[in-house]
């Protein structure tokens, strides 16, 4: 089922979560296991992120290094096609543009509408982590909306191939990501929200927001887009704060504030585990507001940290 139909056939605030790919070598158990711990709150679809290459230097002889290529957490497709035959709940698999060709995205969609998965977030993806910038593959796509366009042409029946005869069209629903904050590159809010107008006009059916720490930036951005004519679900994405070093990896990484208030009563803790009850008490005001506003589901980065994502959803579901 689509993530659109889940949206539109629910009055309640629905959760969902967001599951990364265990690192290379190690088993699927973890993902079983956080959502053995969430599936009594009914969540009505699961994001598995997508994690492109990484390069490496290894010594070899003479004190030389070697370049190398690894991708550290692969599976996306294998784990949602699990996560959708084991539990029955829609998977979401995150499409990127950062290290694909517009072939090797056309034969993942491919895979994915033969395992019946309905859905897709479509995402540019972060830069190689060694590389300063993005830098789109030669015969890739440079922004999230050119993937997007991809993915609306297979729905249509149109592959890369123009002379395929009786092309079947694919039927995702396709999401994408939107920025409370600002993108971090984006020269300004107006610009960005002209992108993430862009994207909904070219057939992105809602959006899902970067986590957030205030909610008066969450409904500020929703005003604002709404304002700018983006009138799709807007779904809000939180991650509970649960050890005092994120109070600097959070900003850093994903380009967002944390509330004084916030900061100041992760300062005085005494250590991670009062900080993990600060981060879960916060989020959980965080989303009984937000499910009082009528949001239309509270998607959860659980970051392999199920433990607090259960906690707040068994007090505020
Ligand atoms: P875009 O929409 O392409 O936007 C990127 C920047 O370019 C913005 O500043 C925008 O304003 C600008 N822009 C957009 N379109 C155009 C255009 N046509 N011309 C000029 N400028 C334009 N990363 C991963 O690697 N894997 C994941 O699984 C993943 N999941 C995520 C899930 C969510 C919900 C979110 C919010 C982010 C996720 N990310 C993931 C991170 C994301 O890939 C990065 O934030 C990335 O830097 C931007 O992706 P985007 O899809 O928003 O890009």
């Amino acid at each position: 089922m689509k993530v659109i139909d889940h949206i539109n056939g629910s009055k309640r605030t629905q959760l969902s979560i967001e599951v990364l790919p265990p690192l290379k070598g190690q088993t699927i158990d973890s993902i079983y296991a956080t959502l053995d711990s969430l599936v009594e709150f009914q969540p009505a679809f699961v994001d598995v992120t997508y994690h492109r290459e990484e390069y490496v230097f290894r010594e070899v002889s003479n004190g030389l290094l070697e370049k190398m290529v690894v991708r550290k957490r692969p599976g996306t497709v294998g784990i949602c096609a699990a996560i959708k035959y084991k539990y029955g709940i829609d998977p979401v698999p995150h499409l990127i543009c950062g290290g694909f060709s517009k072939e090797e995205t056309e034969n993942a969609l491919i895979d994915l509408n033969f395992l019946g998965i309905d859905n897709v977030l479509v995402l540019r993806g972060d830069p190689i982590k060694s590389e300063g910038r993005f830098k789109p593959e030669s015969d890739g796509h440079a922004h999230a909306v050119n993937l997007l366009d991809q993915v609306i042409d297979m729905n249509q029946g149109k592959y890369l191939d123009p002379d395929l005869k009786n092309q079947n069209p694919t039927n995702f629903c396709a999401g994408v990501a939107g920025y409370p904050e600002k993108h971090f590159e984006s020269p300004s809010m107006k610009t960005d929200l002209k992108y993430l107008k862009m994207k909904v006009d070219h057939g992105a059916e809602y959006i899902v927001t970067q986590l957030f720490y205030d909610n008066q930036v969450y409904f500020d951005f929703v005003k604002s887009c709404r304002q700018a004519g983006i009138m799709v679900p807007i779904i809000p994405g939180l991650k509970p704060i649960s050890t005092k070093a994120q109070l600097n990896i959070v900003p850093h990484f994903f380009h967002v504030n944390l509330p004084d208030e916030l900061v100041e009563q992760v300062e005085r803790a005494k250590n991670d585990s009062e900080v993990r009850e600060i981060g879960i008490d916060w989020c959980k005001q965080q989303c009984r507001e937000l499910i009082k506003a009528e949001v239309p589901v509270l998607h959860f980065y659980t970051m392999g940290r199920a433990k607090s994502t259960y906690e707040i959803a068994k007090a505020v579901f």
